[in-house]
């Protein structure tokens, strides 16, 4: 059944669906059987994916793979020319993020799949911060893989799942028990993937009014802020982006004095990737969108819910 409401949320089979730990898994996963079956061929990417597929390219790298990273440009989106001319020869995968998470904007996912499909190419989505906050549809937007995760929208942390489409010549490289038809071997962890299943279910009968309730609530946060803060710069304010994602830069403050404070009146925000807490330069998707060091190094991401009220 948890199986079928996954399926039911990107509108694929249930067959196409397997379980795995978490978005990391899923994207190392496809990413490690695409190169390991044809090591000569190339990773397209772009400069703003996160780590699991940055860092696990890089790795790729070392270990003699060709990856060519996409530039985005001012506005965050992927320059899709670039995309094209990268595709002439020899990719073994195509990998781009679907909504990015440290500003929310969202890619261009309809007019990559249709170069790719076009191409003859395998694509990727890492769509761990698009599904269950916005429709993903895998048959409008035809792709070979996409990632998920359960924590980005209120399921269990620790479980995630892959979109392997039907027919797809692609082989786990995770090696043991013949688990999921043998595309990732391993026990499943049930009890989180019910919660996966049911976080679908709750995510796709709720997703219009919570749209709508997030929009409104963003919208209101960032004139609020803007009114009270002239240096404030509100990141793909003029750009397609997810609903409850607010990246603000305070130009001339720093995100680190910030946290601490916010900290301490009960506001949670980060600064770059929340999986890189800690580190406090400018943040790399921001630099490669053009902003200076001095604007980057302010930026705050907010992330509402449908859990947060207008008097918070
Ligand atoms: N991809 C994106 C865009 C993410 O935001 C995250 C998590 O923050 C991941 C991948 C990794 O997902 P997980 O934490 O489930 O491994």
């Amino acid at each position: 059944k948890a199986r079928a409401s996954v399926a039911s949320l990107i509108n694929c089979s249930a067959n196409e669906i397997i379980f795995t730990s978490g978005g990391t898994e899923s994207i190392n996963s496809v990413i490690d059987g695409s190169l390991y079956d044809e090591p000569r061929k190339k990773l397209v990417t772009s400069t703003v994916e996160h780590a699991a597929v940055q860092d696990f390219a890089t790795a790729r790298e070392i270990t003699g793979s060709s990856v060519i990273r996409i530039r985005v440009n001012e506005k965050g989106c992927l320059d899709l020319e670039k995309l094209e001319d990268s595709l002439k020869s020899g990719v073994a995968l195509v990998s781009i993020i679907w909504a990015h998470n440290e500003t929310g904007i969202l890619s261009p996912v309809q007019e990559i799949a249709e170069l790719c499909n076009r191409e003859g190419m395998p694509l990727h989505f890492d769509a761990v911060q698009a599904v269950g906050k916005i429709p993903v549809d895998v048959t409008e937007v035809k792709c070979d893989f996409l990632s998920i995760s359960a924590h980005k929208f209120h399921g269990p942390k620790g479980v995630g799942a892959l979109y392997i489409r039907d027919g797809i010549g692609w082989r786990s490289r995770q090696i043991g028990g013949g688990q999921e038809k043998s595309r990732r071997a391993g026990t499943e962890a049930v009890p989180n993937i019910i919660g996966l299943g049911k976080a679908c279910e709750i995510a796709k009968s709720d997703m219009k009014t919570n749209t709508r309730k997030l929009i409104a609530l963003r919208n209101e946060f960032e004139k609020a802020i803007s009114k009270k803060f002239d240096s404030a710069v509100v990141v793909g304010r003029k750009v397609d982006r997810l609903p409850n994602t607010s990246n603000i830069c305070f130009a001339g403050y720093e995100a680190e004095s910030l946290i601490p404070l916010l900290d301490q009146l009960g506001i949670c925000v980060s600064h770059g990737s929340a999986c890189s807490s800690g580190s406090w330069g400018p943040p790399r998707v921001l630099t490669e969108m053009g902003y200076s060091d001095s604007i980057a190094k302010g930026s705050l991401r907010f992330s509402f819910s449908k859990y947060n009220e207008e008097k918070e």
